[in-house]
């Protein structure tokens, strides 16, 4: 039960949005890609990128795409 521990230095550090596509079980290097474009991809609203993930069975809070925009996310620190 304690195989995905994280060290916390590696999880204060890790992108929120990043982490939940990775977290999904059918995710692919080309997924994770993906995202980082749509993330830098000003057609992508954060609402919409949010819903367009979760939709996906990736559930991403709005607010975790808004905060990685704003260089605000735990990646940038
Ligand atoms: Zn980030």
């Amino acid at each position: 039960m304690l195989e995905d521990l994280i060290p916390a230095r590696k999880l204060a550090h890790s992108c929120k949005v990043i982490e939940r596509v990775e977290e999904h079980p059918d995710t692919t290097e080309k997924d994770v890609e993906l995202v980082r474009q749509y993330l830098d991809d000003p057609n992508w609203g954060d609402v919409a990128l949010a819903n367009a993930l979760t939709k996906k069975g990736i559930i991403v809070n709005r607010d975790s795409v808004k905060r990685h925009r704003e260089k605000r996310c735990p990646c940038q620190q």
